[in-house]
């Protein structure tokens, strides 16, 4: 079982202090979130396992933290300052704005189900005439017109139109890698193949986030660029694709639910040569199953385009130098074959919170107790527990009940984040527990005094087992799922 739609989610996240809205005491801030104590340490554990998997567990990927603000001309030359734009439209009777693409993407789908057949729209936007706008119903469209999703602002203590003193908040991670190409080739001294990961903020002022933490304007992104030799780039590519949906499901998401999404010619961003996506089912209560399924992660081969667009050498029919203002040349030269060229570079990019909403969606579940409550259990995958371990006293009006199961969470904290709770009754506090996935729960009884001993709850299963606070941490980390 997953969530029946985001909305569950939505309500759990903030009652339970997952994700809150942003700035809500004044009025919040159009799709801004905030992540509370439990979504701080689900983003943290993403991250962690992420990092380890794509830099510590291999030999060939170093890690990199570049600034959010860049020199302008990165993004002139990466193409982000003429290309990254979405086109809009407004709608002249609600003055809705819109995402044209969006509206013809979706027009298109529901005209592919109702006659059976791909509809692809010839120009794209030509069918904007027959498409009703979905706040009014009516269909009045201004014409299409590109909006650039940068934002912007300025460095320095200066007026607000000096063009010199404009910069732009990243879009993406993935220039900051680019840029440092050399200095990470020069510094750790490795051989195409190579990658260099980064994980951060990026920004982009999207014309309709929504749907949660699905699309924000302030997101954060884990990328990494994989530096390969021309030619070797179509394997490279497949390989990652693979290992990158067998990670999805090593931290918990099951494989009904994922998917690769191969896109077509005309989805294609200008440098790449293929792109795959993997699409999580984010939205299962559509009815149209095709429309169940969004992007997590996409997975592109930028061909040479990053390297050589950076660089000072590439020049034009007539000699003249494509980019007049780097200094420096970003290819390669191998020693082996005394060959000088740019590498290729495969992409794989996730969203952390995407990738969160995916593992709450994936891990939520409902379950009947004995006096017929339905009850929330998340089913997250260990690794990906904020809280690892709860220690709960069973009376909170026993001191030495209370003193033990605090030295028994103080005891666990060195190994696993353990938290110590008696604001409830027992029942009351593995229901709570439930819901925010802690794997186990540790109970101090009357009888844990005598013996030394106290009882271990599974979430999954409510089953449960008596164990020697001795026996306790061992027991515990050999309980945990591999990565945990
Ligand atoms: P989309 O088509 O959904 O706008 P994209 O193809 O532009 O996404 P990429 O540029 O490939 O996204 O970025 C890589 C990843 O970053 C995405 O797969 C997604 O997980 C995440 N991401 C991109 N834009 C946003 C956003 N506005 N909010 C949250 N996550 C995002």
């Amino acid at each position: 079982m997953s969530a029946p739609n985001i909305e569950t989610i939505v309500s759990l996240a903030k009652r339970r202090g997952f994700v809150y809205p942003s700035s809500e005491i004044y009025g919040g801030l159009g799709s801004a979130w905030d992540y509370g104590p439990l979504g701080a340490e689900l983003c943290n554990n993403v991250r962690a396992a992420w990092w380890r998997w794509m830099v510590h567990e291999r030999d060939d990927i170093e890690g990199l933290d570049s600034s959010i603000i860049l020199n302008r001309l990165v993004w002139k030359y990466s193409g982000h300052e003429e290309t990254f734009n979405d086109p809009l439209v407004d709608c002249r009777e609600c003055n809705g704005r819109f995402r044209a693409d969006k509206l013809v993407q979706e027009w298109a789908q529901e005209e592919t189900v109702k006659y059976g057949v791909q509809v692809v729209p010839i120009p794209l936007y030509s069918v904007l005439g027959k498409i009703k706008c979905p706040n009014c119903g009516k269909i009045n469209w201004t014409d299409v017109r590109p909006f650039n999703l940068m934002f912007r602002t300025h460095v320095g203590a200066t007026a607000e139109d000096d063009s010199d003193a404009l910069v732009y908040l990243r879009p993406e991670t993935a220039q900051g890698i680019f840029v440092n190409f050399l200095n990470v080739l020069n510094t750790s001294r490795r051989k195409l193949p190579f990658g260099v990961a980064q994980i951060g903020k990026s920004f982009r002022n999207e014309v309709t986030p929504g749907n949660f933490i699905f699309r924000t304007r302030e997101f954060e992104q884990m990328e990494m660029e994989y530096f390969v030799r021309p030619g070797k780039d179509e394997q490279a590519h497949q390989e990652w694709i693979d290992a990158c949906r067998q990670w999805f499901l090593d931290i918990g998401i099951s494989p009904d639910n994922l998917r690769l999404y191969e896109q077509p010619k005309e989805e294609l961003a200008h440098y790449a040569k293929r792109t795959v996506d993997i699409q999580y089912r984010f939205f299962p209560e559509r009815e149209d199953e095709e429309r169940h399924w969004d992007e997590l992660m996409g997975i592109a081969n930028r061909t040479d385009f990053d390297l050589r667009t950076h660089s000072k050498k590439p020049e034009d029919a007539e000699g003249k130098r494509l980019n007049p203002d780097s200094t420096e040349d970003l290819s390669y030269f191998d020693e082996a074959t005394k060959q000088r060229f740019y590498p290729y570079v495969i992409e794989p990019a996730a969203g952390v919170n995407r990738t969160v909403l995916a593992l709450l969606m994936d891990a939520y579940s409902e379950k009947t107790n004995d006096k017929g409550e339905a009850r929330v259990i998340l089913k997250l995958h260990h690794s990906m527990a904020p809280i690892k371990v709860a220690v709960l006293p069973l009376a909170k009006n026993k001191p030495e009940i209370v003193g033990m199961a605090k030295a028994i969470k103080r005891s666990l904290q060195p190994l696993v984040r353990a938290v110590y709770d008696d604001t409830g009754g027992i029942g009351k506090l593995y229901a709570r527990q439930d819901e925010i996935g802690t794997p186990f729960c540790v109970t101090v009884d009357h009888q844990s005094l005598e013996d030394e001993a106290v009882t271990v709850r599974d979430r999954d299963t409510w089953e449960q087992e008596r164990v020697k606070v001795s026996d306790l941490p061992t027991y515990l980390l050999q309980r945990f799922s591999p990565g945990s």
